[in-house]
């Protein structure tokens, strides 16, 4: 196989990362670019926050990213770095959204590089139990222990989250335990990378995304990362012919030098569903 020549070829990407998410963006990084990418090492990034709610999330998902990434170059010593953040949403009824926000920095090229997924968990969200029966069921139904569980035990406005529990006895056992203190119990998805096989694999496709992202040059000033970075709305109403919210053209982008271009979607009308006027 003929190794990649790129901007990134031969050079070391670091992961801010302490649940394995090196391991989802290896391949694509080594096949796409010939980078490589590792995991910074002794890196706290809970202090960011943690999906167990031990630790609040003080910065929206793009800064916690951005902060994440830079602490891990910092510790690696390395220019290049990778950091990813997720946030789980419920909705409507017992649909979960899995959003998904992966950032890329060249501290050399001065380039900051974000990709964006938004995909439905196929893993029911967390509720309140109040026997060790109810959370064995639970954590059978979305696949424990391949798919990790948290219980958070709560008494006098104290949360406690008992994380990496991988049998179901010892499960059991810690809520039978807590709701022997008289705490209240929910038991909720382990989403960090390594305990969520759907959101591992949302985060390899990212991962994809951004290494053929990365292998794309702008066209004016050859930066790389050139790509996707927003849509245009407003294709006419077939019926009345005023803007819609569909969209247009996709509009892609430069990190570094502002440069865009705008590819049409070829729809010449949209249906009057999408239009205002005709269905406000
Ligand atoms: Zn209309
Ligand atoms: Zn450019």
């Amino acid at each position: 196989m003929t190794r990649p020549l790129t901007a990134y070829t031969g050079r070391a990407i670091t992961f801010a990362t302490m649940h394995g998410k090196e391991l989802l963006a290896h391949d694509a990084f080594q096949n796409t670019l010939g980078a490589t990418v590792t995991a910074a090492t002794g890196l706290d990034t809970d202090q960011f926050g943690t999906f167990a709610g031990d630790i609040p999330r003080p910065l929206s998902p793009g800064d916690a990213a951005r902060a994440k990434a830079q602490l891990g170059m910092q510790t690696a010593g390395t220019t290049l770095g990778l950091a990813s953040e997720g946030t789980f949403t419920s909705g409507f009824g017992l649909l979960v959204e899995n959003s998904e926000l992966l950032i890329f920095i060249d501290d050399t090229l001065g380039l900051e590089i974000v990709e964006r997924s938004v995909t439905t968990s196929p893993v029911a969200g967390g509720r309140r139990i109040i026997s060790a029966d109810e959370a064995l069921t639970y954590a059978s139904a979305i696949g424990f222990p391949g798919q990790g569980v948290i219980l958070q035990g709560t008494q006098n406005h104290l949360t406690t989250a008992h994380k990496n529990i991988t049998q179901l006895e010892v499960l059991g056992d810690t809520v039978d335990a807590l709701l022997k203190q008289r705490q209240s119990v929910v038991i909720l998805p382990d989403y960090r990378a390594h305990k969520a096989p759907s959101r591992a694999a949302a985060i390899r496709a990212l991962c994809e995304h951004m290494a053929q992202r990365l292998a794309t040059e702008c066209p004016d000033c050859r930066a790389p990362g050139f790509g996707h970075i927003n849509v245009e709305h407003g294709v006419p109403c077939s019926f009345c012919g005023s803007a819609t919210q569909a969209v247009a053209a996709d509009i892609q982008g430069c990190g570094r030098c502002g440069h865009q271009t705008r590819t049409p979607r070829n729809h010449a009308h949209a249906d009057p569903e999408w239009c205002d006027h005709c269905n406000p």
